[in-house]
């Protein structure tokens, strides 16, 4: 059977290659093919012998994502990919662009195990890990569509990365590789909902990539109501595995606060992060507090909160001297919104 070359590690790649090419530079010119010069057939290895373009075709797939529908927010160019994998399986990838730099929001598994309630891709039954070559494809063809190189690749479309955290890795890899994307470790955020031991895991890899821990609830009953039970740990261990993190890193913490209406918007609410912040020593320059106005268009159940609601959330922990930002809903439109990647 053709393996999926996008999934293989670096040493299973050379010793798969071994019985048909000899050259080193014959094998940094494949890698080259597959990830600057973004080829999607091998036939376009024109630089190798026809012989070796043959074989590898008879060796290994390419490619095996199907885009099935690219929808464009008539807001602000926001593009939402609908992938289809070879087991038919669907999930998403969003293009987010930004004064002439691209962001891509990648996926990680196919429906979300955590099923955090107000989010879309939770109300989609879990099926599956993506695997490491279905996480680079997204990017890939996202970039032969849009013919422009991605700035910034952010893990928080369908899934939570950190339950998938093998195949995460090496795709974090793959991206900081010179020879692969060679892109910078501070354009490069892994969003989780806090699963303690996995944010360990990955500050003790000391990539150094950004980490995002959404915190939507700072009242631990109603975090567990909100989150799947299996998957919420205490937020004092949330946040102390987000300073655990810098520590070992080095690199800028986010923490990511989905503002809804009258569950998690009020007064006390602010009063709450603040002292969590501030208890697990989590005020400084290190740390930045993005705070997201829920969209409600798709799930009616939540609502959108108020912008008096925001703002004065906003200004309580601006006083604390914490570092906030409001961040405006990208595709709304389009369901392309945190939280939106639904079916
Ligand atoms: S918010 Fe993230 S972790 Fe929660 S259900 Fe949605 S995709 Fe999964």
């Amino acid at each position: 059977m053709k393996k999926y070359i996008l999934d293989l590690a670096s040493e299973q790649f050379k010793t798969l290659l071994k019985s048909i090419v000899k050259e080193e530079y014959r094998i940094n010119q494949i890698i080259e093919w597959i990830y600057s010069k973004k080829a999607i057939s091998f036939g376009e290895f024109t630089n190798l012998p026809k012989k070796l373009r043959e074989n590898l075709d008879d060796k290994f797939k390419l490619r095996t994502l199907k885009i099935l529908k690219k929808e464009k927010s008539t807001i602000d160019g926001t593009t939402r990919y609908t992938f289809q994998a070879v087991d038919k399986k669907i999930f998403f990838a969003v293009l987010i662009p930004k004064n002439d730099k691209n962001s891509v929001c990648v996926s990680s598994q196919i429906g979300c195990p955590v099923k955090c309630v107000f989010c879309s891709s939770g109300k989609v039954k879990f099926v599956r890990n993506l695997s490491k070559g279905e996480i680079i494809e997204q990017l890939l063809q996202i970039e032969n569509d849009t013919l422009e190189k991605t700035s910034r690749v952010l893990f928080m479309g369908m899934g939570e990365p950190m339950l998938n955290f093998n195949n995460v890795f090496s795709v974090l890899s793959s991206l900081l590789s010179n020879k692969k994307f060679g892109m910078s470790k501070r354009h490069i955020t892994v969003s989780t909902v806090g699963i303690v031991p996995a944010i360990k895991k990955l500050a003790d890899s000391n990539l150094g990539i950004r980490l995002a821990i959404s915190l939507n609830l700072i009242d631990e009953k109603r975090q567990k109501k909100i989150i799947g039970n299996n998957f919420s740990f205490g937020i004092r261990d949330i946040l102390n595995s987000g300073k655990y993190y810098i520590k070992r890193t080095n690199s800028r913490l986010t923490i990511e606060y989905l503002l809804i209406k009258k569950i998690n918007d009020s007064v006390t609410d602010a009063h709450k992060l603040t002292r969590f912040l501030k208890q697990c020593d989590l005020i400084n320059s290190n740390v930045q507090v993005n705070l997201i106005p829920f969209n409600h268009l798709v799930n009616v159940e939540f609502k959108t909160p108020t912008v008096a609601s925001v703002q004065k959330f906003r200004n309580i922990l601006k006083l604390s001297r914490i570092i906030v930002n409001v961040r405006q809903t990208k595709g709304a439109d389009i369901c392309a919104a945190c939280g939106q990647l639904g079916y």
